[in-house]
């Protein structure tokens, strides 16, 4: 969630047309600032004006709050804190944190350990945590010591009455939120908006968002899947979200180039290799932004053929494309076809 964000994945749009329109209407006001590396947003309907004089300091105020929590690039952050900690006992944690790597390492089993919060030493080794990136590729024996400090079962949640632990059963265990702490934090605004009273918003955290009710010319808000080669915000797939999360994982955003390979920001933590398939994009629906968000890196770890099988059997909203050739294709699954504005698939 560091590296800079250029383009969005997801396009918002506020009126029946599917592209060229508005990005916003002119009676909706929109927010919008820095967090975690990249750019939230949100656009609320019907706001008092103190609701709208008080609205972006609170927003701030509660992603910083995730942000000194989560954040690997803080050395002080509680995350970086039991990162460091070699103590193979368990150590407090907050609901919030119980609730992300909840999400996360259910996640994680669903998809037999292709999204794995543990996978950070790959991550800093191939340049995407907070070491530089590398001037070689990494040796297979770089990978394989990585490996060995790698893998869910070496973390253990415990959620009881007295209060949530969270155990290590190796000393130099690294957790990486990245993957899903946008997805946390749009849930996080969602919340504040409804504790604030607001009750029409979309609110974004880099690629993953969420939203309520309807913005002020009475549709609902709409959400576009971009087109992955398009300039000019161009949809390829428009949902109505009806009050659910999306999530859009990409690996053509944050890449670098290496030895004249392109290195993908996402790993696959079985072979400790940045991911190198056709699979382009992978959107995710669901009741949470969070879950969306930890689903769409898993798929795009897993590639497009065992995504659309994953996705078929767990019912999951899941739209692909996928790289054929010079073409990009699109797939929905059966359930994204259930919020697709008209079926757009091709
Ligand atoms: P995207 O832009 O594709 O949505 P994110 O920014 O959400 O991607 O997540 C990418 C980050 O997730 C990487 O920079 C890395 O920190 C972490 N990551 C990479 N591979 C995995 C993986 N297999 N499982 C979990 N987290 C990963
Ligand atoms: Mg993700």
């Amino acid at each position: 969630m560091q590296l800079p964000r250029f383009c969005q994945t997801l396009l918002v749009l506020l009126c029946a047309g599917l592209v060229g329109c508005e990005n916003s209407s002119p009676s909706d006001q929109v927010f919008q600032g820095k967090t975690m590396g990249t750019v939230w947003r949100v656009t609320a309907s019907g706001l008092t004006p103190e609701q709208a004089r008080e609205l972006p300091h609170l927003i701030q105020q509660r992603l910083d709050a995730d942000d000194q929590e989560l954040s690997t690039w803080k050395k002080d952050s509680w995350l970086s804190r039991f990162n460091q900690n070699p103590s193979l006992d368990p150590q407090p944690v907050s609901d919030n944190v119980a609730a992300i790597i909840t999400s996360s390492l259910y996640v994680g089993r669903m998809t037999e350990g292709a999204m794995d919060i543990t996978v950070g030493p790959l991550v800093n080794l191939w340049g995407f945590g907070p070491n530089a990136i590398p001037t070689h590729t990494p040796s297979a024996s770089q990978i394989t010591a990585a490996k060995t400090r790698v893998g869910l079962q070496h973390l253990t949640l415990n959620e009881t009455v007295q209060g949530n632990t969270l155990r290590k059963d190796i000393p130099d265990l690294y957790v990486d939120l990245s993957t899903v702490g946008e997805g946390f934090a749009a849930d996080h605004l969602a919340r504040l908006m409804e504790q604030q009273g607001v009750r029409n918003y979309l609110v974004s955290v880099g690629g993953a968002l969420i939203s309520r009710g309807q913005h002020l010319q009475g549709q609902p808000w709409r959400v576009a899947v971009q087109k992955p080669t398009d300039k000019m915000n161009q949809a390829q797939v428009v949902v109505d979200l009806q009050g659910h999360g999306i999530s859009t994982s990409g690996d053509y955003r944050n890449y670098y180039e290496l030895e004249g390979k392109r290195i993908s920001h996402i790993i696959d933590p079985n072979s400790g290799q940045p991911i190198d398939h056709h699979l382009v994009s992978a959107t995710v629906i669901a009741t949470t932004a969070l879950e969306a968000d930890a689903w769409d890196t898993g798929l795009m770890v897993l590639g497009t053929e065992k995504a659309k099988a994953l996705a078929k059997r767990l019912h999951l909203a899941v739209y692909l494309i996928t790289k054929e050739g010079d073409h990009f294709v699109g797939w929905a699954s059966p359930t994204f076809k259930t919020f697709m504005v008209n079926d757009q698939s091709h």
